[in-house]
């Protein structure tokens, strides 16, 4: 009865207004919805499934989700296991749609994790370099289910990219200037992989590269008591997890609260890291305030 309803609504739309309508796009989290409002502008109305400060990791989705999923000419999800959901999802909704995995052509970072299970970490946007090729896979995604906006679409991903590549040197010049023996951080689940090994900067973390699990009361006397041993100085907040754990070790050993960053999604509009460049400007500002000397 839904369904019938809802044919009988777009037959009704006259074909000049059908043309011009945004495509409509659902991302599965904030920082790919951002992405590709920057390279479809007008000509995309996208809507993300885990929205500001959500965890993609562990979301639930709703009935909502359906009927969001079913109205889209496009999904754009992150791959490498980081939407354990979303196949579930896409079944159930009988999504015909296109889909673009974002992280489709990265190289993926690995890591063991507790238990020496070598996993693979989804969190690639940390990586600049990795956003481009996210850019480039929603570019591709864009122009074949919208070709009459083609050039549209290349221009603003070549500008967009230029802006990334330019965030990119700035942090690395930022970063650059830390003495080898501070580049330590601590934050609550295993975010920053790839941007640590992009900055050379070390990540430690109590949970893993998912926040499925909770770690153990051994895994953390084992950082905390790593934490006093290297003197590391500074543990983060993340959007998107609870600050408890971060608080925990903080007082445990003596370290700073370096403040609230942004992970796996981005902040509502009008907070710190409502963008993608903003997240990355927000984060190193507050990760080289931590480890600069002084
Ligand atoms: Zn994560």
């Amino acid at each position: 009865m839904l369904r019938r309803t809802f044919l009988a609504g777009l037959t009704s739309i006259p074909a000049a207004a059908r043309a011009a309508a945004p495509v409509r796009v659902v991302a599965s989290f904030s920082i790919l919805a951002d992405l590709v409002r920057q390279v479809g502008g007008d000509a995309v109305a996208v809507e993300s499934l885990v929205g500001p400060d959500g965890d993609a990791h562990v979301y639930e989705p709703r009935p909502k989700d359906l009927r969001t999923l079913l109205a889209a000419g496009l999904l754009v999800r992150n791959g490498l296991g980081l939407e354990g959901w979303m196949d579930r999802l896409t079944e159930s909704a009988g999504f015909k749609g296109r889909v673009v995995v974002a992280a489709e052509k990265v190289v993926p970072r690995t890591m063991n994790e507790n238990g020496g299970v070598l996993a693979t970490d989804p969190h690639a946007w940390q990586d600049p370099r990795n956003a481009v090729l996210y850019v480039q896979a929603i570019t591709e995604g864009l122009i074949a289910v919208d070709a009459a906006n083609a050039a549209a679409y290349r221009d603003r991903a070549a500008q967009y990219t230029t802006q990334i590549t330019q965030a990119d040197a700035w942090i690395a010049t930022t970063l650059g200037a830390i003495p080898a023996d501070q580049r330590r951080i601590i934050t609550t689940h295993d975010a920053f992989g790839y941007y640590g090994a992009r900055y050379g900067i070390e990540f430690l973390s109590p949970e893993g590269i998912n926040t499925e699990f909770e770690p153990s009361a051994k895994s953390i006397a084992a950082l905390v008591a790593q934490i006093k041993r290297e003197k590391i100085r500074a543990v983060f907040i993340e959007n998107m997890t609870s600050p408890r754990m971060a608080q925990m070790l903080a007082r445990e050993t003596g370290a700073a609260l370096g403040g609230t960053v942004y992970s796996d999604a981005l902040s509502p509009a009008g907070g710190p890291a409502a963008t993608y460049l903003n997240m990355l400007r927000h984060n190193t500002t507050l990760f080289a305030a931590a480890m600069r000397p002084g």
